[in-house]
């Protein structure tokens, strides 16, 4: 496959890497154990155009296609914290997609074109505590009040959650059509009713924040509605298959670095009188390591490609073929990023199970992979539908 990318993605490419090595990950060690990063940091972004290069300059954007937000996602995992890299992508490529898909002037206006600059902070919140792979089940509910919807219910596991400044809700308007009866609105933060429950302490990705969250009466116009009413269902699954491709071709970067940080320590660290690197055994190890990660990117960038050409090219939804490739690079990555990441860690004996050396936190962050934005069962599941299986 010829690369994708021009010499403007490259251009590009390079001022992420640079914002990611020289201005976030100096700060890597101070903001997971803060447990959050700085809200300066959706502003910088935003400066730097990191958010809007695959919008349309109508809403602040650079009008570029879909390879600068894989180019963007490759670059992200330099600053040395998933949990920051994750939320900035949410801010990008998770919350926002469903905005320039379907919504009106003033709503690009008042959520998009405010995100893509890093003045308003986007969360998608779509998870439950009684419903996640099963989204059909979701219990909150929006029921119509006039010009307004009045929302009850929870979300959990909202990345961005304790300081959005809006979130990209579903929600129930009609409870007894399941996957036929939600929709997605746009609700500020500030919105009485609104409640950040609590925050929750994961295993990894510690410098991003991710919460609970409740809704009490909250009033939400009824112009905030995203697109039409009971599609919300149908617009996820389209908004999904950019997260996904995004989430792969993030993980395998992320997957590079550990094995380069692999063979530099293998290099370095002597037993039975020779370094590491010199066994057959760790090369052999680290060459199949490799082409499973090559694998799994070049199964990445057909997904990606489809999705350009689908959305970007064609100007239409995500076909169906596209979104079983983008399925199976999802499940693929996940079980190769799983065992770099052990081999990556296992290379570094003793030394890699400390907190000092980044393959620890490389290792516990790579773990939501398999979980988040649709599980590895789940997509199994789906492809052998769409297979026909
Ligand atoms: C750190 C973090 C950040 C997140 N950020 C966000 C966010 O910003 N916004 C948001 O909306 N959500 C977010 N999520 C939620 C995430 O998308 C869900 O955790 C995920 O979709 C899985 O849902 P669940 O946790 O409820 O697991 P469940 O759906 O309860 O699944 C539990 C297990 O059962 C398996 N399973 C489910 N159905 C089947 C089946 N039919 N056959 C076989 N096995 C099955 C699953 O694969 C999984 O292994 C985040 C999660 C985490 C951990």
């Amino acid at each position: 496959m010829a690369t994708p990318f021009t010499e403007e993605h490259q251009l590009f490419r390079n001022t992420v890497r640079q914002f990611c090595e020289r201005e976030l990950a100096p700060h890597a060690v101070e903001w997971e154990r803060d447990e959050l990063f700085p809200n300066w940091v959706f502003r910088r972004a935003g400066e730097l155009g990191v958010f809007g290069a695959h919008y349309p300059e109508q809403v602040g954007g650079a009008g570029g296609d879909y390879w600068f937000s894989v180019a963007k996602s490759e670059e992200l995992p330099r600053c040395r914290m998933a949990g920051v890299s994750m939320g900035l992508l949410v801010q990008a490529d998770m919350a926002t997609p469903v905005i320039n898909d379907l919504g009106t002037r003033e709503q690009k206006d008042e959520f998009l074109a405010p995100a893509i600059r890093g003045e308003r902070i986007a969360a998608l919140a779509v998870t439950e505590p009684n419903a996640g792979s099963d989204v059909a089940a979701i219990e909150t509910v929006a029921r119509r009040d006039g010009g307004d919807y009045v929302i009850d219910g929870a979300k959990t596991f909202i990345t961005n959650g304790t300081r959005a400044d809006f979130v990209t809700l579903l929600a129930k308007t009609d409870p007894q059509a399941g996957a036929h009866g939600c929709s997605f609105f746009l609700v500020p933060t500030d919105t009485k009713g609104y409640h950040v429950s609590k925050k929750l302490k994961k295993i990894g990705n510690h410098s991003s924040d991710t919460a609970e969250l409740h809704f009490e009466a909250m009033r939400v116009p009824a112009r905030y509605r995203l697109g039409e009413e009971n599609m919300g269902f149908m617009y996820l699954m389209q908004n999904f298959q950019s997260e996904r491709i995004i989430g792969c071709t993030s993980a395998i970067s992320s997957g590079a670095i550990m094995l380069d940080e692999a063979v530099a320590y293998a290099r370095d660290r002597k037993a039975f009188g020779k370094p590491l690197i010199k066994r057959e055994y760790w090369q052999h190890k680290l060459v199949d390591l490799t082409a499973k990660l090559e694998a799994a990117r070049a199964l990445a960038y057909r997904g990606a490609a489809g999705y350009n050409d689908d959305k970007y090219v064609a100007g239409a939804d995500v076909s169906l073929e596209t979104v079983k490739l983008i399925s199976l690079a999802k499940i693929f990555t996940g079980d190769v990023i799983s065992e770099v990441a052990d081999q990556c860690l296992q290379i570094h004996g003793g030394w890699g199970y400390l907190e000092e050396f980044p393959i620890a936190r490389a290792w516990r962050d790579q773990r939501l992979f398999r979980i988040g934005g649709g599980t590895t069962e789940t997509l199994r599941y789906y492809v052998a539908k769409l297979m026909g299986l």
